[in-house]
């Protein structure tokens, strides 16, 4: 297949209400790294002013974080005919990333610290509650191994080593999983609930993490698992990716887990 004729759309939720984090680093580094491959990309905004329909354009969904206000506001227009499509196209296999907030709107529901319960569409099978604005918020470097299955043998084949992520997280929020497998176990940080050293959720192609921005930007593996999964889709067949210099993505990497007294 001649590269120039790929094209991904990269379905972005919310990007005024849910890039409060620094979720937009994403953003960028997967429409890069598509770009660097000659894949066409087209970043599809996708706010209250958008139409249920376009969600059908998607081919990698972006969700960020945000604050408990917004996350309410973000609720209201998804229920309906967004929810519907939204779901309908995470059962399909549309990979996607989900940071922090927006998977706390995916799931059953969300408790904010003030206020009333949030429902969520409970497409990842898990619970959020923040204990209250008293309770310390999850803040820092957080590494974990991704562990979940069929996600974390595909990226052994691909890195030919354990895949191990560093990341950010800032949440108040408590996650608590129920029929869904974590993302990863953690080895530094909190995760999802500073408890049971779970992080993230993983559902389908769809990946729930409590990590931000800088994820794909330092964890350059998980964009192209994310473009190589949405080409499979799109186009029927396996492309295979040219390979990328990270040299400078595998320095960051290393001066990061040096830092944080993690041998990885
Ligand atoms: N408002 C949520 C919390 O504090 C989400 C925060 C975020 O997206 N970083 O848990």
């Amino acid at each position: 297949m001649n590269p120039e004729q790929l094209q991904l759309t990269i379905g972005w939720l919310y990007p005024t209400l849910m890039s409060t984090y620094g979720d937009r680093g994403n953003v960028i580094c997967l429409q890069q790294r598509a770009q660097w491959r000659k894949i066409e990309v087209q970043v599809l905004s996708l706010d209250q002013e958008s139409s249920a329909e376009q969600l059908h354009q998607v081919d990698i969904f972006m969700g960020g974080g945000a604050q408990d206000r917004q996350q309410e506001i973000v609720m209201r227009d998804l229920k309906g005919t967004k929810s519907g499509i939204l779901q309908e196209k995470i059962e399909a296999g549309t990979p996607g990333v989900f940071t922090c907030g927006a998977p706390q709107l995916l799931g059953h529901y969300y408790e904010p610290a003030l206020g009333q319960r949030i429902e969520g569409l409970g497409l990842f099978d898990l619970t959020s509650k923040h204990p209250g604005y008293d309770a310390r918020r999850c803040i820092g470097n957080v590494v974990f191994e991704v562990t979940a299955s069929p996600l974390a043998q595909e990226l052994e084949t691909m890195l030919g080593s354990k895949p191990v992520i560093i990341g950010f997280e800032n949440h108040g929020g408590r996650t608590y999983l129920g029929n869904v497998q974590p993302l990863g176990h953690v080895v530094k940080g909190y995760g999802n609930n500073g408890q049971d050293s779970t992080e993230g959720a993983f559902y389908r192609n769809a990946i729930a993490t409590y990590s931000h921005g800088p994820l794909l930007p330092k964890n350059p593996f998980i964009a192209d698992w994310l473009i190589q999964k949405a080409l499979n889709r799109k186009y029927q067949t396996t492309v295979a990716l040219e390979p990328l210099d990270d040299t400078l993505a595998t320095q960051a990497r290393q001066a990061m887990f040096k830092r944080l007294g993690v041998r990885c």
